[in-house]
């Protein structure tokens, strides 16, 4: 038997046209003679009556303060109404399924409700399905505790985790995600209009572009895919077209030294918005002056990135909210600061970026020849970012884009 999970998100499941859509796709596997797993999300997005967001404002809306428990019982409420309908919709085109909630697919997570890891998944109800012709349509999002059996969400967008740690516990072939648009693009098309589907794209340069911004498939699902190596595609419910493959390697790009940065070296451009830059003077002569400054940050709970660290300073950026926060542990501890409020950060993203000469000059010159001034860089195996001044954000991305011939 040929398993694949086929994961759809809250746009392809909202409307009766596109749960035919949804049908269409689960239709053409099973005419190649796969086996499809289908996991979903909840219908729509905020506003349409069951979606993730609808149901939490429902509670929020009453003015009463639930508990982590019901809120994720509340939660997964949306999954499980949309993998009734998808059911449905399969069975009156004939098709043979069968909803499951998260539990009953066999997911077992810790129990930190908000944001459960999944710890193991049972496959044996699911392999007895199959095995009889019936199509599982999985609850996404959602698992359950192991002795207790109390329900548990596994953090927003986790219903792509769902499909890939079910593709990884079943031996899926592939797991393909399915959206509402043709693939992972280079940079977000609303910024970029010369912005293009990818083909390919590596994992770990994908994880790259999510953490740095780019709304594209949940990290952690990435992550699980990665580990054990199981192709994934990004597609559209509402097209052929072959969407992106995310792998270990790209087969369109020869990586190496030798070639040049007109090559397709980068990926595709991320970017982050609502950051605020901290510049912090530190004593040259106290050498635990930097572990200190950390060390109190740690403490209070603030989470800091973009961290740059040398004798007389040190650097990082917060997201806004934590602004206030951080700058009250930096006045109580006595660190002299400036702050830099209204910053974004953009990344060039690219494994074949990788040891290749003048990478970081093209970056530098491209931001330059827009007049961008950079507050800092900050550089990994397979990304260069800059934290900039957010109003320069869309002549940014645009200038890196072009670039680097994206
Ligand atoms: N419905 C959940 C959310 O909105 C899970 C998902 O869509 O992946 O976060
Ligand atoms: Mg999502």
């Amino acid at each position: 038997m040929k398993i694949i999970v086929q994961k759809f998100g809250g746009t392809s499941v909202a409307t009766p046209e596109a749960r035919i859509a949804v049908k269409d796709k689960v239709q053409q596997a099973i005419r190649k003679g796969l086996s499809p797993v289908v996991v979903v999300s909840a219908m729509g997005r905020r506003g349409a009556p069951y979606a993730t967001d609808t149901l939490i404002d429902v509670l929020k809306n009453e003015n009463i303060s639930v508990n982590v428990r019901e809120l994720d019982v509340m939660m997964c409420c949306g999954e499980i109404i949309s993998a009734c309908v998808m059911a449905a919709t399969l069975q009156k085109f004939g098709i043979n399924a069968m909803a499951l909630t998260g539990g009953q697919a066999g997911i077992i997570t810790d129990s930190q409700f908000g944001a459960a890891r999944i710890k193991n998944i049972n496959v044996s109800n699911l392999h007895h399905l199959l095995e009889s012709g019936i199509i599982p349509v999985v609850c996404g999002f959602q698992g359950v505790t192991e002795n207790n059996y109390k329900f548990t969400t596994l953090g927003r967008g986790g219903s792509d985790t769902s499909a890939a740690a079910l593709g990884a516990a079943l031996h899926a072939e592939f797991v393909e995600i399915y959206t509402d648009v043709e693939g992972i693009m280079t940079a977000d098309p609303r910024i970029v209009e010369e912005a293009n589907i990818l083909h390919q794209i590596t994992y770990a340069e994908v994880c790259q572009m999510a953490q740095n911004g780019a709304k594209v498939i949940h990290p952690r699902a990435v992550e699980i895919a990665m580990s054990r190596n199981i192709p994934v595609y990004v597609k559209s419910t509402f097209s052929d077209a072959p969407g992106t493959l995310i792998t270990n390697e790209r087969s369109d790009c020869s990586c190496g030294s030798d070639i040049s940065i007109n090559e397709h070296l980068a990926s595709g451009v991320a970017h982050l918005c609502d950051l605020a830059q901290f510049r912090i003077e530190l004593n040259p002569d106290d050498i635990a002056a930097g572990r200190m400054l950390f060390e109190d940050l740690a403490d209070a709970g603030i989470s800091v990135g973009c961290l740059n660290l040398s004798e007389k300073e040190a650097m990082f950026a917060v997201f806004s909210p934590d602004v206030a926060h951080t700058c009250k542990v930096l006045e109580d501890t006595g660190f002299k600061y400036v702050l830099n409020e209204g910053c974004a950060k953009v990344s060039v993203v690219g494994s074949a970026m990788r040891g290749v000469p003048g990478i970081m000059a093209n970056f530098v010159a491209a931001l330059a020849g827009k007049k961008i001034g950079i507050l800092q860089t900050v550089d990994s195996d397979t990304t260069i970012s800059a934290i900039i001044k957010e109003e320069h954000l869309v002549d940014a991305v645009n200038a890196l884009h072009q670039a680097f011939k994206l």
